[in-house]
């Protein structure tokens, strides 16, 4: 007998003592109220009856009981497996968008790998990461630019899933130790993610990378992206020049493609002609024409860019300026009637200048070109539900003392469900603006300025305005943290 149905049996028989002895007594009142005298055989057919009855009773019970539950478990199943497949929205597609599922011939591990993907979705995470670790294999995603566990899989589940998402992006799978990269889509509440992975042999087994490129329709206006009303204005200004460069600068992970995007997005493309340089091409926007670089196949940005000069484009969108000739090429296509739009790898403002004086372009050519340099930093967010004053230490009371800030105005991470105990949620994106205006022109113009002339300049005019001192007024607000705050100031 199931244990499971002790309760229901326990219940029957207590109803079948209680049959009997309502029978026993509905007998003797009977028999009493009535001054009967039954024959003793009628007596002894009441009493064999009376539990007779109670069994039946207690027979029906158990079984109308059971079959209630076993209906409430049926329909309990059924909401649960609908839950699932609801909830489970997501579709893994080859890199031409063909269903990846019929492709693979381990069909055991699929359900690992879409619950990988769905939870790096869910968490809005960029990359995911696949790490041989001793006997296993360490799961981890890039969420709000930091590094956290998913999981541990047994290297026997890991190796089929590696071997599926190799499968998936058109890799060779015999292939364990070169580098290989490829790619694949997914499509998850109804929009299209796009993957790029990565593989690398490393020591103990294959590394995996998989890096999320955001949905297609999740490409953000100029006015979602976090710049002040002022800020935004300058931008929009910048945007409707004929010619000149604008320049996005940061560390890597700063949030520079999706200034990028939401600027080439903002264009009007009826009255303009775009063209965007890209390595790789990440969103795609429709009405513009993207190309990606492929340096092996010798399609660099400076060859595409020459190239593209001649299709008279009045916009230029450079994914990186990163070397010596397409900085060339933009600085002189951005003097000559085309509005260059580009990202350069630098800490701030500042240092983008000294960096294009690195890739070759003179100050008095910086001068004419550039109209407008955006630097930004994406900064974590407290998470409100559990954020906590913090405890300072003695320059951090300093500080405050000197700026005259409350010390319980500064709070630091805790951890919570809701945030997964990073104690952060979300970002902010910080910007710092620096123009061309014609004083800066002059002081860039002048033969004798040297580097250190342009630094005290620019430090002087940005002031408050600067990356640093935007970056701490979010502590101060107790929107961020210090550590935040030096990890995105840490090079300044
Ligand atoms: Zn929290």
């Amino acid at each position: 007998m199931p244990l499971d149905n002790l309760p229901v049996n326990i219940v029957g028989a207590i109803f079948s003592l209680c049959w009997f002895l309502a029978g026993l007594w509905a007998m003797k009142s009977f028999s009493e109220n009535h001054k009967l005298h039954l024959p003793s055989l009628a007596r002894s057919f009441m009493i064999l009856l009376s539990p007779l009855l109670g069994l039946i009773g207690a027979a029906a019970y158990v079984f109308l009981t059971q079959q209630k539950q076993i209906s409430d478990l049926i329909k309990a199943g059924k909401s649960a497996s609908q839950k699932k497949a609801e909830k489970m929205d997501l579709t893994l597609l080859d890199e031409h968008g063909r269903d990846v599922q019929q492709k693979s011939g381990n069909q055991a591990g699929i359900p690992t790998v879409k619950k990988i993907i769905w939870d790096a979705l869910n968490l809005n995470a960029s990359d995911i990461f696949l790490d041989p670790k001793n006997d296993s294999y360490l799961i981890r995603f890039r969420v709000d630019g930091a590094i956290r566990v998913h999981s541990t899989l047994p290297v026997q589940e890991a190796l089929p899933i590696i071997s599926m998402f190799k499968v998936f992006s058109n890799m060779d799978i015999a292939e364990k130790r070169r580098p290989q990269d490829g790619a694949f889509n997914a499509m998850y509440k109804g929009s299209a993610v796009a993957f790029r992975a990565a593989t690398v042999g490393v020591y103990g087994g294959e590394k995996v990378t998989l890096r999320v490129i955001a949905a297609e329709n999740s490409n953000r206006k100029i006015t979602e992206i976090g710049f002040s009303k002022s800020q935004f204005g300058i931008v929009n200004s910048a945007l409707k020049i004929p010619s000149g460069m604008i320049l996005i600068c940061g560390p890597t992970g700063s949030g520079k493609t999706s200034t990028l995007y939401a600027m080439l997005s903002s264009l009007d493309y009826n009255l303009k002609n775009v063209l965007s340089i890209e390595d790789p091409v990440e969103r795609v926007i429709p009405n513009i024409s993207q190309i990606e670089v492929n340096s092996k196949a010798g399609i660099t940005f400076a060859s595409v860019l020459r190239n593209s000069l001649r299709q008279n484009p009045d916009v230029i969108c450079l994914g990186e300026i990163r070397d010596e000739e397409t900085a060339t090429i933009a600085a002189q296509a951005a003097q000559t009637g085309h509005l260059i739009i580009a990202t350069l790898h630098s800490n701030d403002n500042i240092s983008t200048i000294v960096r294009l004086t690195d890739l070759g372009i003179p100050l008095r050519n910086i001068a004419a070109a550039l109209q407008l340099s955006i630097s930004q930093r994406l900064i974590r967010r407290l998470c409100p539900h559990c954020k906590k004053t913090a405890q300072l230490n003695e320059v951090q009371q300093s500080y405050c003392t000197t700026y005259n800030i409350p010390f319980d105005a500064i709070k630091q991470p805790h951890g919570c469900p809701k945030c997964g105990n990073t104690g952060y949620l979300g970002r902010i994106a910080v910007f710092e603006l620096l123009t061309m205006n014609d004083n800066m022109r002059k002081v860039l113009e002048q033969p004798e300025t040297t580097i250190t002339d342009v630094k005290d300049y620019v430090e002087s005019t940005l002031g408050t305005a600067a990356l640093g001192s935007r970056i701490m007024s979010y502590v101060i607000n107790g929107e961020t943290s210090w550590d935040e705050y030096e990890r995105a100031t840490i090079n300044f």
